[in-house]
């Protein structure tokens, strides 16, 4: 048998499969989706087994090396998904390979089998390797002819292989305790011991009542005997203990509270009816979920998940990481209990791979995670969700750069099952679709209950400036703040920004203090008395004098959270501010922390940047003020309006979502903004008309498809020239209608000390465009493997600095 492996060497002349020999005692051993070690050149590396033939045109074959999975890490599935990565991505085969595991599968670690039934219950061949321990080395096994057999038997699941990521990520286990003989009568069993064993009789007789094991713990504590008791027992082999399997629970072992489906309104109804129709007849439909914040999609989801589940199919839910509260869980939790796997960033290696396995395993039918929960291994798949589809974290930044809504579709038409997409305020792109019925349209424009969408009150700050106001707060919001300090009510303020303040300004000449490697302004940090720069890290002292004219009046300006607290402070001295910003909230845990302390009531203002926009859900907020609106509007990318609304109907949400009315106030110096002036409305139908026109116009998504190159080399000369060069090939290389702009600077000139180019592509209709890409990356893959040229090509770019 021969093994086509796809080889773990990113490059393009390694970008495809090896023929490699199985040996004989791993024939029916090894199967597609297996991690090996194979010889290459003079080296031994790691490669996947993608497919497996009866023959091969090639000579003098080498032999597979070594195998490290007994049961394959990718389904046949997800196989095909990373072939399709490939193609959508333009990454190398072994990159969409390993985009899909678990990172503690990509260290070397050591593999072990744990026994996990009675050794005699083993194939005959094993039982000498257990009878005297629970776990054997996998290098035991790994050489010979009982490999198959160890598969077999952890198929059967009396073995399990487990891989050992580091001591702190070793699988946790607990003693538990059973009658070794469970079908005897208790009178029999109880004549084994002396009558005067009273324990030991008290012991006997309440497993035999508990007829199932409990950890051994549990039994010692309500019995309130010691493990003397048991010594005894488990020695005349009346009682058995194991080591039973306990996951790192994320969430600490917290209970939830069992939660019932509630009866959905007439229009929650109308709107969950197509998508159990498309369960039901299992066929594959990309659903638009357009409702409200408030409108309840959320119940909508669980409901729908239910159903997946009565019919045996599991489901994937993706929520943005910072909207992945412990709250958000709960609710899923709360629903489908310990069938919940969660799956998030701030989980240890060790974790995530537990979580992992539990989806491989099919322990657990529902995922709850961030963009990468898209690649769970489930097999029998019933639905998909994506929550807040218009995030643009669900674009991965980095190789291979996928969309992890483009991924649900291609997962879901290949398991014929629903796949929902939902959003108060839909991407452009997705809501053009459904406007096309590419997608269906799932509209819930009203809140439960006909709770109104809160009152917005745009204050135009010039204004305030021209009236002598100078403070951050405009008389509107400072007064509404008050207002609700008087009531016992809460207010959210939110503010785009973090550290103290975003840039430091000469007053008298206008020099801004910039990183000299990244041409980035720097940020003031005033915990350090500080300038940071955010992409490369350096820090340095705060300069006393402007580098430029000498004068002392150099400040910081703009308004950081830091400062927005301080202020509030002075003006509002009786306040009880949180501040949530990635400076409180770096260490594991805080975040949940501070949310729990304003839910409680133990704060009358929650401060914070982007990650207080999402989820926030408490009955005693009734205003929110955002500082800052405009300050996304001016970055140099074409999302940027559609950003701002967003974000803008996303936090005016988090106002009055219970009894309580909910009030507004949006600080801004531009008004006028569409992105900005429709929020008073929330009227997305309006925005949505005014940005499609405003994208047709200029030539964007989604009427054009755009792709975008980046070329950075630490010296500038050699930057210009290759991007100069890549543009003539496209240029030569595509159709006339394509529009090829640039070589351009980058909006960040330069990170890191590597000077950055750019060029995008805009086009209707472009057959050649992948290979004319793959030309232009096999051209310079000596230069970019040996030397300092980076190239990145993304085909559907998110990202422009
Ligand atoms: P969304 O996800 O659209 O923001 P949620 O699902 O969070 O909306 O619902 C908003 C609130 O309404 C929640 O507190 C939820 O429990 C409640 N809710 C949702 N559906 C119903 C229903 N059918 N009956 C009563 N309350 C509901
Ligand atoms: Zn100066
Ligand atoms: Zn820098």
């Amino acid at each position: 048998m021969i093994a086509k492996v796809v080889v773990d060497v990113p490059t393009s002349q390694t970008d495809r499969m090896f023929d490699y020999l199985i040996p004989n005692r791993w024939e029916g051993f090894i199967r597609e989706g297996m991690r090996v070690i194979v010889p290459f050149g003079p080296r031994k590396i790691q490669g996947f087994v993608v497919a497996l033939e009866q023959a091969t045109a090639v000579e003098k074959l080498k032999s597979i090396d070594d195998v490290l999975d007994v049961i394959p890490v990718l389904t046949k599935e997800l196989l095909s998904v990373g072939e399709w990565l490939t193609e959508k991505t333009l990454c190398f085969k072994v990159s969409a390979y390993q985009v899909m595991l678990p990172a503690a599968l990509k260290t070397k670690v050591k593999k072990e089998i744990h026994l996990v039934a009675n050794h005699s219950e083993l194939a005959t061949e094993l039982q000498s390797f257990f009878s005297d321990q629970q776990v054997v080395s996998w290098e035991m096994f790994s050489q010979t002819h009982l490999v198959k057999t160890v598969q077999k038997d952890i198929e059967k699941g009396l073995l399990e292989i487990m891989y050992q990521v580091t001591e702190k990520g070793r699988k946790k286990t607990e003693k538990v305790i059973q009658l070794s003989n469970k079908d005897g009568d208790l009178v029999s069993i109880l004549e084994q011991v002396s009558e005067r064993a009273m324990k030991q009789r008290e012991v006997l007789s309440f497993l035999y009542k508990q007829n199932h094991p409990i950890k051994s713990m549990e039994l010692l504590e309500q019995l309130g005997t010691t493990r003397a008791t048991l010594k005894p027992l488990l020695a005349t082999g009346l009682l058995i203990e194991s080591d039973e399997e306990v996951y790192r629970d994320p969430l600490q072992g917290k209970k939830h509270p069992q939660t019932e489906p509630l009866v959905l309104t007439e229009k929650q109804q109308a709107v969950i009816d197509p998508i159990l129709g498309s369960l039901a007849s299992k066929h594959h439909e990309a659903f638009l979920l357009h409702g409200v914040t408030g409108s309840g999609k959320t119940e909508i989801y669980l409901q729908a998940i239910a159903e997946s589940l009565k019919n045996g199919r599991e489901a994937i839910v993706l929520v943005p990481e910072i909207s992945l509260t412990p709250q958000m869980v709960e609710r899923f939790k709360g629903r489908f209990g310990s069938m919940v796997a969660v799956l998030h960033s701030g989980l240890s290696m060790g974790e995530k791979y537990d979580e992992w396995r539990k989806i491989r395993r099919g322990e657990v039918k529902v995922v709850v995670g961030a963009r990468s929960a898209i690649f769970a291994p489930f097999t029998n798949l019933g639905i998909i969700i994506i929550d807040e589809e218009h995030e643009a974290s669900y674009k991965q930044e980095e190789n291979p750069r996928y969309h992890a809504r483009e991924v649900a579709i291609y997962r879901g038409a290949h398991h014929d099952c629903p796949v929902i997409l939902g959003s108060a305020t839909p991407s452009l792109e997705s809501f053009a679709r459904a406007q096309k019925n590419v997608y269906t349209l799932l509209p819930l424009s009203e809140r439960v209950n006909n709770r109104p969408m809160p009152e917005v009150e745009i204050v135009d700050m010039r204004e305030e400036l021209r009236l002598g106001n100078r403070s951050m707060f405009s008389r509107s919001l400072l007064d509404k703040l008050k207002e609700r300090l008087e009531r016992g009510e809460q207010s959210v303020l939110f503010l785009n920004r973090r550290g103290y303040s975003t840039f430091v300004m000469c007053r008298d000449c206008g020099y801004v203090a910039t990183c000299d490697h990244c041409d980035i302004s720097y940020t003031y940090h005033r915990s350090h008395h500080s300038l940071k720069c955010h992409y490369c890290g350096h820090e340095e002292p705060m300069p006393k004098t402007c580098q430029s004219c000498e004068s002392e009046h150099i400040r910081f300006f703009g308004s950081g959270t830091q400062k927005v607290e301080e202020e509030l402070t002075r003006i509002l001295p009786e306040a009880r501010v949180i501040r949530m910003d990635v400076d409180t909230t770096r260490r594991k845990g805080s975040h949940e922390k501070l949310l729990t302390a304003f839910g409680n009531g133990e704060a009358d203002i929650l401060l914070g940047t982007q990650m207080i926009a999402k989820g926030l859900d408490f009955p005693k907020i009734t205003l929110v003020g955002v500082l800052a609106a405009d300050s996304m509007l001016h970055l140099p990318d074409f999302r940027s309006a559609e950003r701002t609304f967003q974000l803008l109907e996303q936090v005016s949400g988090r106002a009055g979502r219970h009894e309580l009315l909910g009030e507004v106030v949006i600080q801004t110096y531009t008004p006028e903004h569409y992105s900005i002036d429709l929020v008073k409305s929330h009227d997305y139908q309006h925005y949505f008309q005014l940005e499609m026109s405003q994208r047709k116009k200029a030539g964007y998504p989604p009427y054009f498809y755009m792709s975008l190159i980046n070329v950075s080399h630490p010296e500038l000369t050699k930057v210009i020239t290759v991007t100069e060069k890549i543009v003539s090939f496209l240029k030569a290389e595509l159709s006339e209608n394509t529009m090829i702009l640039g070589p351009v600077v980058s909006p960040i000139a330069r990170i890191k000390d590597r000077y950055r180019y750019q060029c995008m592509i805009k086009y209707k209709n472009e057959p050649r465009l992948t290979k004319v890409l793959r030309d232009i990356q096999q051209h310079y893959i000596r230069e970019m493997n040996q030397g300092d040229l980076q190239i990145g090509i993304d085909l559907n770019p998110y990202l422009f600095m």
